[in-house]
This record gives structure tokens, C-alpha cells and sequence, in this order.
């Protein structure tokens, strides 16, 4: 550790707030991570009821190793805290003329499934679609996410260059869809290769081809899921962070910043003013801009007209009995992809025809479960909360996605169901002050999103720094895991 021992606040502890204060404590801070529940991780968080334990937020996780470089930056073994499955599927896809496909995280297997369902021709393209998001990801990942993007060091490299001589190539200036149609003829392939949109809350309709990338990442990187659960990311990291002696303040809301010639000096939070010499802000951006800066601190316009990300309504079920046809993630398509965006776009009826994701996660953590039972995670996208009258919307939805996953698993699901809750977008934005329950901070529907999006360092007022969802490189468990990591670093570094 080093010997610099300034005060540093961290406002929220989610994933970001947890990477940055263990980072931070590790290079000598005092670190005081300040957090309104009762519990740490924001979103990702668990419940457990009548024997069954459910994730309430993600149950997607990849990239594992951002998770294990901060046991190791701590000298100890990630092994000892935190372990993970290394899973043979990457998703069971379903959809509602009866076909069905299952993709691995291999490309030989995908190829052959591909092959035996859509015929060879579609099989092959599927080897230049995963080198091309290869490519993408390799060439734009060190730059466009572990890196700031509002820093000159990020630019002053010669990789750069080969970046720049690339951009015609990355589908910067084409959406998604139109990327993933020009490589597959089957309308099914390119729903399929569409949906990684939502994996930064976006539609494959707007948001750039580049996007393709993130393909990559289960069907090569691999598709893991963690033992214990998604929760045990954030729990792991929590005892992580006290054992090297980062304090919490929880049922702390954090209500005010103080800033005083352009300088942080402190925070209000439980009735208090705490003096400080740093702020890690791991609040959504436009919440903190709104409810936590002093009117006046000068406003990023452009990063706050930034539309939020989509939001989702979940259902969580306890089932009485197993299904083997569905696997740890399965997906029921819509039958229109285009309309179903654009109703989560346009605030339109998107329960008419939803496209399901299903999360078992007692396919690998059987004691998520009681025996022969299943615990379901059933999510829809939806647009971000408007003031939407969701008491009627949560029974059209729920009445829907009954009937999707009825007709492809050929049973009626909704007798079985013996345990049940809801989020919705409005629980989410209660639960985490997220804007509109957004899940992923802004959208990426905007070519120049990724340029928009908060910076991790404040440049108006010194000693302000920003990570999440919502500032610099966006939301997902691998992304707010990085944001907290230079959001740290260039805390570190200005000193
Ligand atoms: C239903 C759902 C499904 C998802 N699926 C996936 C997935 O499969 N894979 C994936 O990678 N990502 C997924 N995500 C997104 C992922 O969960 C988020 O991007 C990520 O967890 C956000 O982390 P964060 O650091 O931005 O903070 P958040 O989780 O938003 O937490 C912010 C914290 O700050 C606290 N806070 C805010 N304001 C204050 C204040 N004034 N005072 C004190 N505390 C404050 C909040 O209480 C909260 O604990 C999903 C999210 C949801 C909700």
C-alpha cells in the first residue's frame, strides 16, 4: 500500500462503487463506502422464499477474470472467496413455429448446430461472424472500455492509429441489424445475433453494428455462472473490501455533496457532514446531478439529454416441477423483432408480443431449488419507467409470457407456479435510484453513446469521480466492474 491516506467517499455500493473502494483502499486510502439499503451490490442483489433462491438482477456473467484481478491486486487467492461454473451451453433458443436452437461456447459445435438447423450455408457464415466480432473486440475493448475515453494518454498510441485505420470496418455507421443481415440470409440468425443489443439496454435497430462484438464474449471468451450464485459477486467482493478495511456506512443516504471553490470538501448523509477529501460517485449520473450537486455546479448537458437504457419486468417463480428442456438461459423469440423494439422505444404495447428470457439457475446450483423443482427468472424488456400505469401492464404481460412458454414447452406453465414475485422498472429505480429503472445507466442506441456517456473524473470540480452504469464504458456486471477501475485510477493518478 501506498502511504497517501486522504479521505475517500464512495457514493453507492454496486459493482462499480465495490471495484473502486477496493481498489482505492488498496492503494492507501482511507475508503468510506456510503450506501442507502441495508445491503451492498445494488442491483446485484438475491432473495430467497419458501425454499427457493433467486438473483434478483443479472444472470448473465462473463469475462470472470475482472472479478479475480481484484483478489489478486490484493494479494489474495480469488479461489478462497469466489468461485464459478464453467458452463457447456450458452443459451437454448426457442421460438414460435416450433424451431429450436441450442448455442455452445465453441464454434465448431455452433457450426454444426447452425448447420443441422438452418442448413450448411448458414453454419459456414458463422465462422466469419465470430472471427469479425473477434476482431471488433480485440481491436476496440483496450480503447473503448478499459480505458477513459476522456483522457489524451488513451489516444497517444500508435494502436490507436490501427484503430482509426479500422473504423470503416467496426460498423460505426450501421446498426446492428443491418450488420448481422448482411452475414445471415435466415431471418432467425439475425433475431438471434440482434438481441446482443439488449445486453447494454439498447435496440438492434439503433444502436451500431459494432455491438457484434459482445458476441464474442460468451460463444469464445465462455459462458460461466458463479457458484452460489450472481449475488455472490458483490458478496464476495464486500468481504473482500472490509477485510482489507474499507468501511461501510449502510441505511446511509447520501444527501447532498459539498463542494466549495470548485472543490469537493465533504457530503451530507444520515444527519451529518462528513469531511472529505475525494468522491467516487457510483449513483446514477442523472440522479446525482439532480439530487445530490449543488445547483451550482455547471450541468453536461449532452450527458444528461442522453436517453436512459431499457428496463424490464421480471418475474420470479417457484415451480413444481423441473423442465429438462430449458437449461440455465433459454430464449422464446417474438415473432416480430422490429415491432417489439419499437414499441419499447415508442412507450408502445411491447406485451403484445415479448420476447422471453428464461434464467434457471438451478440447472447449476441445484440448491438454488427444492428437490424436482425449479426456480424461474422470467424477463421481458421494456422501456424505461414514464409514468406508465404498470398495475395494468404487469397482468397483459404476465398473461403473455404464460402463454409463450406454455406453447413451446407444450404444458401449461402457470398452475406449477407455487412462489411468485415481481420487479418492475419502478422497484428498480426504488431499489437503486436508477432513472427510470434503467438497467444499464444510458442506452447505446446513439453512433456517438460511448462518447457521451459521463466521464470518470469530473472536469469542473476537483477531486469528483464518477463510475456505474451510467459514466464511462456503461452498465453490465464486466463494464461497471472496469468503470470503477478507472474511475480509481485516475483518482490515484491525479494525485
Ligand atoms: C433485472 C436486471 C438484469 C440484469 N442483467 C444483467 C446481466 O445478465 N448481466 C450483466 O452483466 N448485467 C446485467 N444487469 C445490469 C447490471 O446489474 C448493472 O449494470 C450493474 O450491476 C450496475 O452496477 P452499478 O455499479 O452501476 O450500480 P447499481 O447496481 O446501480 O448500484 C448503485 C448503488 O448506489 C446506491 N446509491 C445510489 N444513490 C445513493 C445515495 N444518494 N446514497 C447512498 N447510496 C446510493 C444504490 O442504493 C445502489 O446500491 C441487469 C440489471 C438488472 C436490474
Amino acid at each position: 500500500m501506498s502511504t497517501s491516506s486522504s479521505t475517500v467517499a464512495v457514493v453507492g455500493a454496486g459493482i462499480a462503487g465495490l471495484s473502486a473502494a477496493i481498489r482505492l483502499r488498496i492503494a492507501g486510502k482511507e475508503v468510506i463506502v456510503f450506501e442507502q439499503n441495508s445491503y451492498t451490490g445494488g442491483k446485484v442483489t438475491a432473495f430467497e422464499k419458501e425454499g427457493f433462491r433467486f438473483d434478483m438482477g443479472p444472470s448473465l456473467f462473463t469475462l470472470p477474470h475482472l472479478v479475480d484481478e481484484l483478489f489478486e491486486l490484493a494479494g489474495k487467492n480469488p479461489r478462497e472467496y469466489f468461485n464459478y461454473h464453467t458452463h457447456d451451453e450458452v443459451c437454448r433458443y426457442f421460438w414460435e413455429d416450433g424451431t429450436k436452437l441450442t448455442l455452445f461456447p465453441s464454434i465448431e459445435k455452433n457450426v454444426a448446430a447452425v448447420s443441422s438447423v438452418f442448413g450448411p450455408s448458414e453454419g459456414r457464415k458463422l465462422f466469419h461472424y465470430f472471427e469479425m466480432a473477434r476482431r471488433k473486440y480485440d481491436l476496440t475493448a483496450p480503447f473503448f472500455l478499459e480505458k477513459s475515453l476522456h483522457s489524451a494518454r488513451t489516444f497517444l498510441t500508435p494502436k490507436v492509429l490501427k484503430v482509426l485505420a479500422e473504423i470503416p470496418k467496426l460498423g460505426l455507421f450501421s446498426t446492428l441489424n443491418e450488420e448481422n443481415e448482411k452475414v445471415f440470409s435466415e431471418p432467425k440468425l439475425v433475431q438471434l445475433f440482434n438481441r446482443y443489443a439488449t445486453y447494454n439496454g439498447s435496440s438492434p435497430y439503433q444502436t451500431p453494428g459494432i455491438m457484434q462484438m459482445i458476441t464474442h464474449l460468451e460463444h469464445s471468451l465462455g459462458t460461466h455462472f458463479p457458484v452460489g450464485g450472481m449475488h455472490e459477486i458483490s458478496q464476495s467482493l464486500t468481504r473482500l473490501a472490509v477485510e482489507l478495511g474499507v468501511r461501510f456506512e449502510l441505511d446511509t443516504r447520501v444527501e447532498e455533496f459539498i463542494i466549495e471553490n470548485h472543490e469537493i470538501t465533504g457530503l451530507v448523509a444520515g444527519e451529518k457532514i462528513w469531511t472529505i477529501d475525494q468522491l467516487v460517485c457510483n449513483s446514477d449520473v442523472k440522479y446525482a446531478y439532480k439530487h445530490l450537486m449543488p445547483k451550482q455546479v455547471k450541468r453536461p448537458k449532452k450527458t444528461l439529454a442522453q436517453e436512459p437504457s431499457s428496463s424490464a419486468l421480471i418475474f420470479y417463480w417457484g415451480l413444481s416441477e423441473q423442465f429438462p428442456e430449458m437449461d440455465l438461459h433459454n430464449i422464446i423469440f417474438s415473432e416480430d423483432y422490429r415491432e417489439e423494439f419499437e414499441n419499447i422505444r415508442t412507450n408502445g404495447p411491447f406485451w403484445e408480443d415479448p420476447t422471453v428470457y428464461i434464467h434457471i439457475s438451478n440447472r447449476l446450483e441445484p440448491g438454488d431449488a427444492p428437490e424436482n423443482k425449479d426456480c424461474w427468472f422470467v424477463m421481458v424488456n421494456t422501456p424505461y419507467d414514464q409514468g406508465q400505469d404498470w398495475e395494468a401492464i404487469v397482468p397483459l404481460v404476465r398473461e403473455k409470457v404464460l402463454e409463450r412458454i406454455s406453447n413451446a414447452l407444450g404444458t401449461a406453465v402457470g398452475p406449477l407456479i407455487e412462489v411468485e414475485e415481481v420487479l418492475r422498472p419502478q422497484d428498480i429505480e426504488k431499489r437503486t435510484s436508477s432513472v427510470g429503472g434503467a438497467l444499464y445507466g444510458t442506452s447505446s442506441n446513439e453512433r456517438m453513446a460511448a462518447f457521451l456517456r459521463h466521464s470518470n473524473k469530473s472536469n469542473s470540480i476537483k477531486g469528483l469521480y464518477f463510475c456505474g452504469g451510467s459514466a464511462h464504458p456503461g452498465g453490465g456486471v464486466p463494464l461497471c466492474l472496469l468503470s470503477g477501475k478507472i474511475a480509481a485510477q485516475w483518482l490515484v493518478n491525479d494525485e
